[in-house]
């Protein structure tokens, strides 16, 4: 009772794929599991695509099964080998490891042109001399059927012939098509008579001039599956209407053992820059700084931001696999960053927004070094040096020449904690004309030193600090959502509604001698002011640039697990 119980929850937490490649093994459809990756070069890979990503790897991992990369490379006007490089470098950071199983559907044209006459052989495939515009005239509408072409019922002979010259070059672009003679008064519009093979006189960048005829999406994609073994052909919702038509493609080319295709839901983010189009748009436009700007969600841009694997792939599994439509929320991959963060990356003190503390009865020239622990939550992370001198710098917005109630950092006559060092007390300040604060005196109490066990007072307030004879000076940026989350993200006329906030650059921050040193791709969190990482690109040894990953604060809580 127990044990079916258990079987029964553990049936209902597997999602919808994994219970569908479940009842396919188990009734002998298949003795094994293929998935594939299959990105058209077209672009870099984004948020939306780790799912994909992490989807049909992990298929492939829980069931012992294999995993294709396969670049979908047979529309050769959009496509280039930067995209090839970047896509192999993101789904390898991602971790998924298709070990030797790298494949371009480009191999596949000589297949796939057999494959076009045995359907022409069978009656199952025409060409047709109509134009690009008759075509649609004579699909018809999802209320009404659609025409036959006049040249619907060529002989086959006359079918081989006319293919092969379009082949042969015979044809300009548009000229003729070959379409699959499936059926003009389907329901489902993708079966009346799709085209197969267009004309078009292009380059390829693998297969050059070999070829001026190209096949279409929907007739390459299940052969490319099929020739690979694929079992399972795990693909977004919108190719639901499509499915019949990969069907009728694998079964009528005669493939044995045909692949399945299962739909599953897109990740949306709501108020995010997702789509490969307005994200090509923003780079060529030079909104940003490339498809690795930090700002936006491509795989290399939240890498260069400092994103993980780890927290994508938990935002991946936190967002669910199903059909139905959603859209997740950037907090909550956020969230995922933090978590992965909080035990790992060494929290150390950064000031962005500087003003001089200068401590009056501390010996000038003197530096002393204090023990600091890198992680208080994670002793495995060891402790550092900390130098402490006369001079610091802390944030302007710890001190306050008249403070609100309840505000417990620095201000004339307060006393609070300086993190790992001292109790400091405000004695003075000065401000110049314009009336900004320009430095601030304090006292500090030798007595009060961190770890020396000192119970004499308390103080309600501790703020963070850098020594500043010993501080290294570095820029750090800070980012926001580059839409204007108030107004939405399309603006009337379609165009984006930008932020102009959406990156702040700070040139005089202070950091700490540990940070300084930061290696580029390294991760902290600088003490109360978020999660930074040394910009793999901006940074050189010695000399970091940081980039804000995330703040602290954090509204997003964890919906409770419904199972
Ligand atoms: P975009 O929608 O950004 O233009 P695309 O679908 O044109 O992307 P492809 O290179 O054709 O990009 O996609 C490769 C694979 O990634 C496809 O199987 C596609 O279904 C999947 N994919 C694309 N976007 C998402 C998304 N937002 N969520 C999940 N899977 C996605
Ligand atoms: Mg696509």
């Amino acid at each position: 009772m127990r044990e079916a119980e258990r079987m029964e929850e553990e049936k209902k937490s597997r999602n919808f794929i994994e219970q569908f490649i479940d009842k396919d093994l188990a009734d002998g459809v298949y003795d094994h599991v293929m998935t594939r990756f299959p990105p058209e070069p077209n672009g870099y890979l984004h948020i939306g695509h780790a799912k994909s990503i992490l989807l049909n790897y992990g298929i492939a991992q829980e069931y012992h099964g294999k995993f294709n990369l396969r670049f979908d490379d047979t529309n050769a006007a959009r496509e280039s080998t930067e995209y090839v490089k970047s896509i192999k470098e993101d789904v390898a950071w991602l971790g998924a490891n298709w070990e030797d199983r790298l494949f371009f559907a480009s191999n596949y044209f000589d297949q796939m042109y057999e494959k076009a006459l045995l359907l022409i052989r069978k009656g199952k495939a025409y060409v047709d001399d109509l134009t690009a515009d008759q075509i649609r005239e004579y699909r018809g509408t999802l209320t009404e059927p659609g025409k036959e072409s006049p040249f619907r019922n060529r002989s086959v002979e006359e079918n081989l012939q006319l293919f092969e010259e379009m082949r042969a070059g015979k044809y300009a672009d548009g000229e003729k098509v070959l379409r699959a003679k499936i059926d003009m008064a389907s329901p489902n519009i993708n079966m009346r008579d799709p085209i197969i093979y267009r004309v078009a006189h292009m380059r390829h960048h693998n297969t050059g001039d070999k070829w001026c005829i190209y096949p279409m999406y929907d007739f390459a994609h299940p052969i490319e599956d099929a020739i690979e073994g694929v079992t399972h052909s795990l693909c977004t919702l919108e190719f639901e209407d499509h499915r019949p038509l990969y069907e009728w493609v694998v079964h009528e080319c005669e493939f044995p053992n045909p692949p399945r295709q299962i739909e599953f839901a897109k990740l949306y983010l709501k108020n995010v820059v997702t789509g490969k189009r307005y994200i090509k748009r923003l780079v060529e436009d030079g909104i940003v700084d490339g498809w690795d700007d930090p700002r936006l969600v491509t795989i290399s841009g939240l890498r260069r931001r400092g994103y993980t694997p780890e927290s994508i792939r938990m935002f991946v599994e936190l967002s669910g696999i199903s059909k139905a439509q959603s859209t997740s929320e950037m907090p909550m991959l956020e969230y995922c960053i933090r978590e992965d963060l909080k035990m790992k990356a060494p929290r150390l003190m950064a000031v962005l927004h500087p003003v001089k503390l200068i401590i009056d009865n501390y010996p000038e020239g003197q530096i002393e070094y204090l023990d600091a622990p890198n992680n208080m939550e994670n002793e495995s992370l060891g402790q550092r040096k900390l130098p402490f001198g006369r001079e610091l710098w802390i944030e302007r917005e710890d001190f306050m020449e008249n403070p609100p109630r309840k505000y417990f950092r620095m201000f004339p006559g307060n006393e609070v904690r300086l993190m790992n060092a001292y109790f400091v007390k405000c004695v003075s300040f000065k401000k110049n004309e314009a009336g900004e604060i320009t430095e601030i005196h304090g006292t500090y109490d030798p007595e009060t030193k961190s770890g020396s066990g000192f119970t004499g007072r308390k103080v309600k307030g501790t703020i963070h600090w850098v020594c500043a004879q010993t501080a290294k000076k570095v820029t750090v940026r800070l980012y926001e959502n580059i839409v204007d989350e108030e107004k939405g993200m399309f603006a009337e006329d379609g165009t984006l509604n930008l932020n102009p906030n959406s990156l702040v650059q700070l040139n005089e921050c202070y950091v700490e001698p540990a940070l300084g040193e930061a290696q580029p791709g390294s991760r902290f969190q600088f003490v109360r002011n978020g999660y930074f990482c040394a910009d793999p690109k901006d940074s050189v040894p010695g000399t970091p640039v940081f980039n804000r990953i995330v703040s602290l604060k954090s509204s997003f809580k964890l919906p409770r697990s419904s199972e």
